[in-house]
């Protein structure tokens, strides 16, 4: 049997020649330019989280998109550009222009295409609370997929890169949804695992964004950024979350997302195949990881069965800056558990006691409004945590 190839390319600029040498050298050492094919529409799928710059390192940076938009149009295949974004109230128009994709297809003569539109498709899963997941009709009209993910630390799941990417094929609201069908991190993985299982046979390769991405509090505008220096390649997504999970946190074994991942994919990771640069090239010394990384360390029964009797005593929960909130009323929206609520006078609050702490309003407020507190359990319980390592 073939070994899962990771191919990492050390790369410290967007500076387009490099990138594109970056991208291609990636791609190439997996051996899948050839599954590329003459004719073929491929969707390229990038992170455009929300309307933000490139700069910002929170979405796919534009010139790796261009450059992967080069490669598919050089074999002949007709590139498209989709995705649907998490905060959808400023319009998917508003997302394109400012991650740059308008003029990168312009540029390139292509389309782009949103996933709110299409309808969906629903699929059913196998998962304790959720029976079926909405997926965007739109992206099984494509004939393969390529997965072009941004390296970002997430509050939520610890970290968003191959696998997490694809919940952007979840159209608009539902995602949100889910959020409160499956509330604790271990089940919301669950369910990430059965997506990626869904359209698995579709995706060609997965390329991430590491030149630029976030550490700490990610993967939105409280996350502090970084330049990792790495673009990496993989045909399975999940032995590439498995390699960046070991280099962020030295132990991917530990690690409950890629326990998850093991059953639809490869997270063998001493019997993966590495080309390019060694990982001491990188720059994953000593990454900051969310303050939330607690969630993933209580056991899931308990998490599942009894987390309202346990969050009584070890929460972290999101509270809003009132002097930074311009009450733009997006959290309000993306609030699966509506609880935050805006009174007579207009100000915004969240009412703790029905939080799930999901963090969706931490990742969609772009005003950096949401900060996130910890009880003195949760605190007692990290410095614990951090002692023992
Ligand atoms: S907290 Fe953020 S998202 Fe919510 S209303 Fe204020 S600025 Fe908007
Ligand atoms: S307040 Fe924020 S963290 Fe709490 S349930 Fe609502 S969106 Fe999730």
């Amino acid at each position: 049997m073939s070994k899962t190839i990771i191919s990492s390319i050390y790369c410290d600029t967007y500076e387009q020649t490099a990138v594109d040498k970056a991208v291609f050298k990636a791609i190439n050492s997996l051996g899948v330019l050839d599954k590329i094919k003459p004719g073929s529409k491929i969707l390229i799928k990038p992170n455009l989280l929300s309307d933000h710059r490139p700069d910002e390192a929170i979405t796919t940076h534009p010139a790796i998109i261009k450059s992967i938009v080069q490669i598919v149009k050089s074999k002949g295949a007709v590139p498209f550009i989709g995705d649907s974004p998490g905060n959808i109230l400023k319009g998917i128009e508003n997302v394109w222009e400012k991650t740059e994709m308008t003029s990168i297809a312009a540029e390139a003569g292509i389309r782009l295409v949103s996933f709110e539109t299409s309808g969906v498709k629903e699929m059913p899963v196998k998962h304790p609370t959720v029976k079926s997941i909405s997926v965007a009709k739109t992206v099984f009209d494509f004939d393969a997929i390529i997965n072009v993910p941004k390296l970002k630390t997430h509050t939520f799941m610890g970290l968003t890169c191959g696998v997490k990417n694809f919940y952007g094929c979840v159209p608009g609201i539902r995602k949100i949804e889910y959020h409160k069908m499956a509330p604790s991190p271990y089940d919301f993985g669950l369910l990430l695992g059965e997506l990626y299982g869904i359209l698995k046979d579709k995706i060609l390769f997965t390329v991430v964004d590491g030149i630029e991405g976030l550490e700490g509090n990610g993967p939105s505008t409280k996350g502090i950024k970084r330049k990792y220096n790495i673009v990496c390649a993989a045909a399975d997504a999940v032995a590439l979350d498995t390699y960046i999970t070991q280099c962020i946190e030295k132990n991917y074994k530990k690690n409950f997302f890629i326990k998850i991942l093991k059953n639809y994919g490869d997270t063998d990771y001493e019997k993966f195949e590495f080309k390019g640069d060694g990982v001491a090239n990188f720059n994953f010394e000593a990454v900051k990881l969310p303050i939330t990384k607690i969630l993933n360390m209580i056991p899931v029964s308990l998490a599942r069965f009894a987390g309202k009797y346990i969050g009584r005593f070890l929460w972290i929960k999101p509270f809003i800056e009132e002097d930074k909130c311009v009450k733009c009323g997006q959290c309000l929206k993306s609030c699966p558990a509506k609880t935050i609520i805006k009174t007579d006078k207009g100000i915004i609050y969240i009412n703790e006691e029905n939080c799930i702490s999901c963090f969706c309003c931490h990742e969609l407020c772009g005003y950096k409004a949401i900060e996130i507190k910890e009880s003195i359990i949760a605190k007692l319980f990290i410095r614990l945590k951090k002692n023992n390592k």
